[in-house]
């Protein structure tokens, strides 16, 4: 497969460090907050990534934290901490707020069919292996202790920006109104890797450590983590655009003074989801999440395709009036899916397969194109080939797109049916009390109109009269009125 790495500014082949395994690691959310659909959007991509991949015959092993410590709001060393926010604003422990969110995190997930990862962990499972990364940095000379904090002293490198040309001055410290510079750092791109002097007095969660009692930074964890369930090296390393740079660039710095060689070796960034008004985030309070679009009666798996209609390297602007546009393709392209009727005894039909899945590959194996994968559920539908066939072909297809595709067709089938039989059921309704003996005769007439025996019908019409009722035939089925 051909895989755009941020790192290296290039499509690349993607080949993996072991022929057995694909080691995959994912920066998982910070739980302060529910989900919004843009960062749900770089989950969307990340897992059509790791299933195609295992589509293509790869064992992946995906890894993913829960940022449940550590993450300011700057995203660097400054600003307040997002989870100690979540909890003051809702009167709840920091680890409730966790607990909360992280549920409702996978709930989104599953309601997207995004894939569980194989490990998920949260970062305050993790505080001995941090320490240890510490300690070998500082053991290293990677690492200095300044004010009671630990920092990464990124001097050290011989190179440390990797996804961009950042200029010192571009890092904005001191430039957000009420944030106060560091002085405590050497250089100002360095970082904190463990905090024992606490910005925050209220500070719930910290453990003891070699340099006091206090709290690891937000990007420490993610090598930790890493390092803890995937070893020394990494194949794909996922996130939104935004980790690139402080977050993504400061793993790299910190695991590799640490090994001694390079780590990880395809790095895939999801550009952002955008409103009009700019960059959907968390920390400007409003924004959508799964439930709202529920709440509006979007079935999530249109915003899946939404997602999928479009390239993981182009940023996308969402607009209700986009998704209803990703809606109503989603629902012809399940109502002719449902229309396919195979046959008894059809056999799969191999030949009419092979280039489908040819094209298929031909999309995503190219910096998975999505939204050409889409047009080739098009091409199966078109195909000359039998009902059979382009059935097993669109589930194929579908494990790794993720749309439900067959289960979605099924249930529009039963749901027509059940329609169907509805219109051609015989009932009879009375105006005002009912009256056992007309509707039996009511219904008895439905049966002889449906047999063609007109005489019979007359005769239970004529009935009908003299009991009192007239009979009208309508749509909803045969009315009984009181003459
Ligand atoms: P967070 O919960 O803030 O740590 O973010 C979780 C994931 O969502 C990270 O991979 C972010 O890079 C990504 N992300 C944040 N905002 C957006 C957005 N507007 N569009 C796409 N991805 C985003
Ligand atoms: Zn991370």
């Amino acid at each position: 497969m051909q895989l755009y790495n941020s790192a290296t500014r290039r499509k690349e082949e993607f080949i993996p460090n072991h022929p057995d395994i694909v080691k995959m690691y994912t920066c998982g959310p910070t739980v302060y907050h529910f989900a919004h659909i843009g960062n749900l959007r770089s989950y969307i991509m990340e897992d059509v990534l790791e299933k195609y991949l295992r589509y293509s015959g790869y064992n992946v092993k995906r890894v993913m934290n829960i940022t449940d410590v550590g993450h300011l709001s700057s995203d660097a060393d400054t600003g307040e901490d997002k989870m100690l926010k979540g909890a003051k604003r809702e009167h709840k422990t920091v680890m409730e707020i966790a607990k909360f969110y992280t549920d409702a995190f996978f709930e989104d997930c599953r309601k997207l069919n995004i894939k569980r990862p194989d490990v998920v962990e949260p970062a305050t499972n993790c505080i001995a292996e941090y320490i240890h990364l510490i300690e070998r940095l500082i053991e290293k000379g990677y690492a200095y202790e300044a004010g009671g904090n630990i920092y990464f002293d990124t001097a050290k490198l011989d190179k440390y920006y990797i996804f961009n040309d950042h200029k010192e001055e571009d890092l904005a410290v001191g430039v957000r109104e009420g944030v106060e510079a560091d002085e405590n750092k050497r250089n100002k791109a360095d970082f904190v890797l463990w905090f024992t002097k606490s910005k925050f007095e209220d500070q719930e969660l910290k453990w003891d450590s070699p340099w006091g009692t206090g709290y690891p930074g937000w990007h420490i964890e993610c090598s930790g983590i890493s390092m803890k369930h995937l070893g020394e090296d990494l194949d794909i390393h996922c996130g939104g655009i935004d980790n690139a740079f402080p977050h993504h660039t400061n793993e790299i710095a910190q695991s590799e003074a640490y090994l001694g060689h390079p780590w990880c070796k395809y790095w895939f960034h999801v550009l952002h989801l955008n409103t009009n008004s700019g960059k959907m985030s968390k920390s400007k309070g409003e924004f959508l999440t799964v439930s709202l679009l529920e709440e509006k009666g979007y079935d999530p798996l249109v915003y899946r395709l939404f997602c999928l209609q479009s390239h993981y390297r182009k940023s996308l602007v969402f607009s209700f009036e986009n998704l209803d546009n990703a809606a109503t393709t989603y629902n012809k392209l399940i109502s002719r899916i449902a229309a396919l009727r195979p046959e008894a005894g059809e056999a799969f039909d191999e030949a009419a397969a092979q280039p489908l899945r040819e094209k298929f590959h031909a999309a995503l194996g190219n910096d998975l194109n999505t939204s050409l994968g889409v047009t080739v559920l098009y091409d199966v539908l078109k195909s000359e080939t039998n009902a059979t066939t382009k059935l097993a072909l669109l589930g194929e297809f579908d494990t790794v797109l993720g749309l439900s595709l067959l289960p979605a067709a099924e249930r529009a089938r039963a749901e027509a049916e059940r329609l169907a039989k509805a219109e051609t059921q015989a009932t009879v309704v009375t105006e005002g009390e009912a009256n056992p003996e007309a509707e039996a005769l009511a219904l008895e007439r439905i049966e002889a109109r449906k047999a063609k025996n007109w005489a019979r019908a007359d005769e239970l019409r004529e009935a009908l009269k003299a009991l009192g009722f007239a009979v009208e035939d309508t749509r909803e089925g045969a009315k009984l009125k009181r003459i």
